[in-house]
């Protein structure tokens, strides 16, 4: 790595000022982006795919670390020269691609296993994660994630019932995985600062889901519920489902209950016997 010069002298060779509108918020410190590598494991016999590697830190600390190789998908045409340049010192370990990770199927560069490991561009990390968490068929094509996420919407992925930060990315994420805060990176280590704190979330996939449940039907009670949080069941799916209080009754859950107290378990169950109106 010697001969890779520093991120700053990167950024002011390639121009690489900042773009909110990309998300961009850029890690410098390469002992951070080495902690993510590390926390992700073992990267030697796994492919790994990074979301939006911008001038390549956490990419660097990748292939450092000793992954088998990395798959970097960035859509700022501006970052790929500055890629290309690491991936000249990692022969045949780095495939870069430039595009929108939204609308770009990568899964023909990559060989199972696959974690993915990514400083997540805020603006739609929400969104790959409930695609990736959302996959039709399971187990997916990845294994584990690794991912940078504001401090606020971690919490939310780890809540537990009956907390105010449960809801809807809690319970997709806890069905198929087990899920645990890594750690918090404060606002003051990326260039430039965000206004929020973020934190790495790992998600190890479970080879079956926690409880049965078909993952269309699941999700479309939970979001029907959460979308009324404050409503009881019996309120906040009326209209969405045939028979809502029967069915809860069924499925053992109390028609009274609000949505932040229902677990997983009752959400599967609810998803079985309830059919859509
Ligand atoms: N990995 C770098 C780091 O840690 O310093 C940059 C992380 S920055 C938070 C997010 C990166 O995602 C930016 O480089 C941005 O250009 C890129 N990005 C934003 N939207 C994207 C998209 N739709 N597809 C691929 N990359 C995207």
């Amino acid at each position: 790595m010697e001969t890779l010069p520093p991120l700053k002298d990167i950024i002011s060779k390639y121009k690489l000022s900042a773009k909110k509108s990309l998300g961009q918020n850029f890690l410098f410190d390469l002992n951070l982006t080495s902690k993510i590598a590390r926390y992700a494991g073992n990267l030697e016999q796994s492919d790994v795919l990074e979301i939006g590697p911008g001038p390549g830190g956490l990419t660097r600390s990748l292939l450092n670390e000793g992954a088998r190789k990395v798959v970097a998908i960035e859509k700022d045409t501006r970052c790929i020269a500055a890629l290309e340049e690491i991936k000249t010192l990692f022969p045949g370990k780095l495939e870069i691609v430039q595009g929108d990770a939204l609308s770009t199927d990568l899964r023909q560069y990559l060989t199972q296993p696959v974690q993915i490991i990514a400083n997540l561009p805020y603006n739609i990390g929400t969104e790959l994660l409930v695609r990736w968490l959302n996959s039709t068929t399971w187990p997916s094509f990845w294994q584990s994630m690794t991912l940078m996420f504001q401090k606020e919407v971690a919490n939310r992925i780890v809540a537990s019932p009956g907390s105010k930060a449960y809801g809807r990315l809690s319970v997709i994420a806890q069905w198929r995985c087990n899920t645990k805060i890594a750690f918090n990176i404060p606002a003051t280590s990326f260039t430039p600062s965000p206004k929020v704190e973020s934190t790495v979330v790992h998600f190890e996939a479970l080879k079956e889901p926690r409880f049965p449940a078909e993952v269309n039907k699941l999700e479309f009670v939970v979001s029907k519920a959460f979308n009324q949080r404050r409503k009881m069941l019996r309120r906040a799916l009326k209209g969405h489902f045939k028979n809502v209080e029967e069915g809860l009754l069924a499925a053992g859950v109390v028609p009274t209950k609000r949505a932040e107290n229902v677990t997983i378990q009752e959400f599967c169950l609810m998803a079985q016997i309830l059919v859509r109106a």
